[in-house]
């Protein structure tokens, strides 16, 4: 079947051998190297000849031997290939990676690996070859596909000015607390704050200054919630809070700390002092509901009552007080 092969063929396949770009090693039974690629001897700086009947596993510590030699054993008992690839496992020998690529640095090259049955003269698979690929290059262009996918998610949630959730994660997030107490009965509470009289802030001392003090609210929010509370941006200058575990009790001491807060600030732009003052509502779940959109209509209105009162205050809803906004 096989024709014999011509001296000359032969020599250049082993030429093709040396100087091909992935490692090749061929093995004996014994796990010791009988063939050894120049991509081997380069990366691994052991010579061919000091490399020649070596223990692999001697030379390569590094390798899960019980893995390994089970993979070995079955391309011998079954005369198939068998192959692995980096994503099950990151690399079978750790070379050092000689690319240095802009951005994100490998340490080691990221291999795929083949194994394959070598069939002796009298037709028994007394050798194993096995070759070595260099996938660095897709690794690390996968993992920078992946580190950008995570950012543009992120990017996705949060709003540019503030860096709070927009008003779409923000709701999302508000829909599973609101889910979260339909099936555990925590205490959920949300309060919704308004900047008093913006649109003289942005008048008097023009946009750039009215974005300013959006940005210094929402630091001032951030800094008064907890690690379990999301605030979001709801509008222009309208930011909502979802407490959680908090009824509205809890919902006012946050709300009259932060407005406190924000009547201490002093928003400095092109030498001017700013200050300002904002408006909030609070509602909790303690009353039935029908959705998560009933708690903003509550908080909402709320707010709305502050405003009317005067500005620069909490209000907190009442069901008995206030008619129901959602009817
Ligand atoms: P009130 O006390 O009743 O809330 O009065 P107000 O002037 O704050 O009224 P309102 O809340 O309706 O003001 C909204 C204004 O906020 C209108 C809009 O020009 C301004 N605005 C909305 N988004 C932005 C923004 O991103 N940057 C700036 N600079 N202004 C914004
Ligand atoms: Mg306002
Ligand atoms: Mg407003």
């Amino acid at each position: 079947m096989n024709q014999p092969i011509d001296l000359n063929e032969f020599h250049w396949l082993l030429a093709i051998v040396q100087s091909i770009d992935v490692g090749v090693v061929v093995l004996d039974r014994d796990y010791r190297v009988q063939v050894w690629n120049t991509f081997m001897e380069n990366r691994s700086g052991v010579q061919p000849k000091d490399a020649h009947n070596q223990d692999f596993f001697s030379l390569f510590p590094e390798i899960d031997r019980q893995w390994f030699s089970r993979k070995v054993e079955s391309v011998a008992a079954l005369g198939t290939p068998a192959f692995t690839v980096w994503e099950q496992r990151p690399y079978l020998v750790r070379f050092k990676n000689y690319q240095p690529i802009t951005g994100q640095e490998e340490e080691f090259m990221y291999q795929n690996t083949t194994l394959l049955p070598l069939r002796s003269t009298d037709s028994k698979i007394n050798h194993i070859c096995l070759v070595i690929y260099d996938v660095t290059d897709v690794a690390t262009n996968r993992h920078q596909l992946q580190a950008a996918n995570a950012q543009l998610q992120q990017l996705s949630r949060t709003d540019r000015l503030t860096g709070l959730y927009n008003r779409g994660y923000w709701e999302e997030s508000l829909r599973v607390a609101y889910a979260r107490h339909q099936r555990y009965g925590n205490a959920t509470s949300l309060v919704m704050l308004d900047i008093d009289h913006f649109k003289q802030v942005n008048d008097t001392y023009g946009h750039q200054a009215g974005d300013k003090v959006i940005e210094q609210v929402a630091r001032l929010i951030h800094e008064h919630e907890r690690e379990t509370d999301v605030a979001g941006r709801y509008g222009g200058e309208e930011f909502g809070v979802v407490l959680s575990d908090t009824d509205k009790i809890g919902g006012r001491v946050f709300a009259e700390r932060l407005r406190k807060a924000v009547e201490g600030l002093e928003v400095l732009h092109n030498g001017q002092s700013i200050r300002f003052t904002i408006s909030l509502g609070v509602a909790d779940l303690s009353q039935p509901s029908i959705n998560y959109a009933d708690l903003i209509a509550w908080a909402d209105h709320a707010l709305f009552a502050s405003k009317k009162a005067g500005r620069n205050r909490v209000t907190v809803y009442d069901h008995k007080k206030a008619p129901d906004p959602t009817v």
